[in-house]
This record gives C-alpha cells, sequence and structure tokens, in this order.
C-alpha cells in the first residue's frame, strides 16, 4: 500500500483525533485548557516520534518532537532534518452569538469544518503529524523530522526564546523550517512564502491643558493638541507617500532578481485592489509599483488618532488632549530598535530646531510597543524547488510564490535558532477566518495538506 492510499483508508480516524484536539478550548490564556491540549498532544506524538517533550516557560509549554528516519537510502547525498513548527494555543471565540454551530464542537458543513483553531492552526500543524505518522506505519519515514509546538503564539510568543534557549540543542542540526500557517492567497492558489515583514508600533500621547474647555471661552489661548500632533506628525512623511524620517530606508533590503521575478509573477492587477477594497487611489510610496509597496517596502501606518468627539456626541470643545498610534511595516534588513532610534532622533532634531515643536514635545509622552524582525529567505536556494514540486504534488496545482507575507510570525525565533531558510506553506484556504467567528478549514484543503506534508517528506529524502 502506497502513503496516500493509507492517508485515504484511515482518513475518518485521524480527522476523529483532530476533532479531539479541537474540543479541548485551548485560548491562549487559559492555562488549563492549554495544558490539557499540551498533554493530549504529547500523548499524541508519543505514538510514533522517538521523541517528545513538554518544556515549561514563564508561560505556556511548548512541545518538542523528533523522529529519526527509519532507513537512508544508501544513493542519497544527503539526509536533511526538516523542522516543522505549529501553535496549540487559540484566539478566544467571542462574541459567541455568530458561530452558526459551537466553536469548540467541530461540525462539518459543505465541506468545510467549522471550529475555532481549526485553520489557526490546529488543522495545520495536525496534517503534518498525520503525513509523519502514515509514513511511520508504512516504514518510509527517510529524513530527519523535528516538531515545535507554540503555546501563546496568539499572544505574539512572548517565551518562546526562553523554551528555545533550553533545548539549543535541538535545534542545531536542523536544515529548513516549514511553518504551515495563514490562510493561502485570496486568488486560491496553492501559496509558497518566504518571509514576512516585521513591525514596530509607536504610541504618542499628548496632553496640552487640565480639562477639555468651551471653545468659544477660551478659544484663542488654550492650545489644541490634535493640530500640535498633526504638526509633528506632518514632519515624518511627504504628501507622495515618502517617511522624512532620517535614515528610514537607509537598511531596506535589494531584493534579489528571482525574488523580483515571483512579483512580477504574481501578474496583481491595480483595479482589482481597487475594486475589492473600494478604494480610488492609493496610497504610501505612489512612485513605486504595488507589488513591491505589499512586499519589498516598509509602510508608515498611523493605525489611530483618538481625540475629543465627533458626530452625535460631538461638543464644541478644546479637547485637552490626542493620543496617535503608529505601526510601522518592516522589511529585511531593518531592524525594530534601530527604527525606534531613528524616530527618537527625528523628534530631538525638531525641538533642538524650533521652539514650538519643542513646547508641543515637551508634554508629548512617546513609547515604542509590540516589535517583530522582518524575515525573508532567498528564492535562489534548492529547497524552492523541491518544495514548489511538493506543493504541486499535494494541490495538483503550482504554487505561488511569494516573497514576504503580510502576516508576522515568530519567524525571527526560529532563525535565530537554527540560522537556516524558513518557509510558509499555508493550508488554510484563503476564507478560513481565522481570528472571527465561523472559522473554518475546507476538509479538501486538510487532505491536500497532508498530501503536501508526505510530499516533501519524501522529496527531501535527497
Ligand atoms: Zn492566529
Amino acid at each position: 500500500m502506497n502513503t496516500i492510499e493509507f492517508f485515504i483508508n484511515n482518513k475518518q480516524n485521524f480527522l476523529n483525533e483532530l476533532f479531539d484536539l479541537i474540543r479541548i478550548p485551548s485560548i491562549s490564556r487559559h492555562k488549563d485548557s492549554v495544558q490539557t491540549a499540551a498533554n493530549w498532544l504529547e500523548n499524541k506524538l508519543r505514538q510514533t516520534a522517538d521523541y517528545v517533550e513538554q518544556i515549561p516557560t514563564t508561560g505556556n509549554p511548548v512541545i518538542l518532537a523528533e523522529w529519526e528516519p527509519q532507513y537512508l537510502e544508501i544513493s542519497a547525498s544527503s539526509h536533511p532534518t526538516l523542522l516543522f513548527y505549529g501553535h496549540y494555543d487559540v484566539q478566544p471565540p467571542e462574541p459567541l452569538d455568530e458561530w452558526i454551530s459551537p466553536p469548540f464542537e467541530p461540525e462539518i458543513r459543505d465541506g468545510r469544518i467549522f471550529a475555532r483553531g481549526i485553520g489557526d492552526n490546529k488543522g495545520q500543524f495536525f496534517a503534518h503529524i498525520v503525513a509523519i505518522e502514515c509514513l511511520h506505519k508504512l516504514n518510509q519515514l527517510g529524513v530527519n523530522i523535528k516538531l515545535i509546538l507554540d503555546g501563546e503564539e496568539e499572544l505574539g510568543s512572548p517565551y518562546i526564546d526562553e523554551a528555545i534557549s533550553k533545548k539549543q540543542e535541538f535545534f542545531e542540526d536542523v536544515d529548513l523550517v516549514i511553518v504551515s500557517d495563514g490562510p493561502a492567497d485570496p486568488t486560491w492558489k496553492p501559496t509558497l512564502e518566504f518571509g514576512a515583514r516585521g513591525i514596530i508600533t509607536a504610541q504618542f500621547e499628548l496632553q496640552t491643558a487640565k480639562g477639555d474647555v468651551h471653545s468659544g471661552n477660551f478659544g484663542g489661548i488654550q492650545p489644541n493638541p490634535v493640530w500640535d500632533l498633526i504638526s509633528i506628525l506632518k514632519t515624518m512623511k511627504d504628501d507622495q507617500g515618502k517617511c522624512l524620517i532620517e535614515g528610514f530606508y537607509d537598511d531596506v533590503f535589494t531584493p534579489t532578481p528571482a525574488a523580483l521575478k515571483a512579483a512580477e509573477d504574481l501578474n496583481r492587477d491595480p483595479e482589482v485592489y481597487k475594486e475589492q477594497l473600494d478604494i480610488t487611489y492609493f496610497g504610501e510610496e505612489k512612485d513605486l509599483p504595488i507589488t513591491h509597496r505589499l512586499m519589498f517596502r516598509p509602510t508608515f501606518n498611523i493605525r489611530g488618532i483618538s481625540s475629543g468627539s465627533v458626530r452625535e456626541n460631538a461638543r464644541t470643545i478644546i479637547p485637552k488632549e490626542v493620543v496617535a498610534e503608529l505601526d510601522i511595516r518592516l522589511v529585511p534588513n531593518q531592524v525594530p530598535e534601530k527604527i525606534k532610534q531613528l524616530v527618537t532622533e527625528h523628534l530631538d532634531r525638531l525641538k533642538s530646531e524650533s521652539e514650538n515643536y519643542a513646547q508641543i514635545l515637551e508634554r508629548c509622552e512617546v513609547n515604542f510597543g509590540t516589535s517583530f524582525y522582518p524575515m525573508f529567505t532567498p528564492l535562489e536556494l534548492p529547497w524552492t524547488e523541491v518544495l514548489a514540486k511538493s506543493i504541486t504534488e499535494g494541490f495538483e496545482e503550482e504554487p505561488l510564490k511569494i516573497p514576504l507575507a503580510g502576516g508576522s510570525l515568530p519567524l525571527y525565533s526560529l532563525y535565530k535558532a537554527t540560522g537556516k531558510p524558513i518557509y510558509i506553506i499555508p493550508y488554510a484556504q484563503p476564507d478560513e477566518d481565522n481570528h472571527a467567528p465561523n472559522e473554518n478549514m475546507m476538509v479538501e484543503w486538510f487532505e491536500k495538506g497532508v498530501k503536501t506534508s508526505i510530499a516533501i517528506l519524501n522529496n527531501l529524502k535527497g
């Protein structure tokens, strides 16, 4: 019997097991449920793995597992070690009344499994586990496989580095890392991603007076914090979408020829975006092609400004304060700490240049928040071909190659631990609705995922 036949014959059992895992509501902050899920997974992995361990952290445990090859092809020139990454924590299910079936009672409707965590990320990493089990049962494992399951991805993986540092030797011989998370490309084509943009956030809090006051009685003397903060923000970006902070673009990478070609091959149509987003003009760096702006360039985004009150709550006042938040998306080789430094230096320069700016900034509190490093694997490496071939076998369609994906994952931690290339191969269809009510994963995409993982493990034998 071949591996795919074995999978098809046992598909129902595998789905039943996945449903058992889904029924454990392992919401990141619910320690007990997360621990129950970790124990369930440890037991499951023990059925086939040569090594399984829960690594305790300040937060939730990280699970490690390893399978040694059952045989080695004498002709093979190398026996790579592959590391799969997944996360077994899930987002909270609220708002509950928007779910058609209960979030932790999986139900199949119209070929889709509906449940919290099915796409993000239990169904995706379980596809790897099923593939490994199928090959293992038939004595076909020909590569060294490692698995890391994160218990706090939905909180930004705050303690994954702690777990990794306790088990550094586990990561030392890894040759490549595969992450199956997030949805596939909106075109519904299977997707191979080579990295993701990073991020750093900043908050500006400007309080210019003790309280909100009547804009007639005190208009003319109480300063308006909104205008003042806008004058500061205006120094950071020009009307063509370029960031004006000195040195902001200095470290921006030059995409390799293969990355440029892949971006071109995506053939993104500006008109489709206009229609999809109902926009009439584009933002950010207007002089650059849109594919470049979507993945090769940093952004300097105001994610929100809050002050005073408008619409049905409108009052004729001068507000006492304003809060603005930025999220800055980073591309290779930009470093979050350096960007933070450049923003700070920019504000210091404003202070020294103008009395007016100095007075405003004197009362403005600036804080930096979450940051993720950008990650990028050059498309020129030989793994690209092996993985593209495997996805084509699993999905019966050639994958789109996307140089940089939109969302951020703890990829940099995996890169720091292994120093090896990282690939993202989403197994959830584009409308998985992760983080939203009625999250779902198509049974067909789960099957294609298992087939892709089997193909990867076979094709990596060398
Ligand atoms: Zn998520």
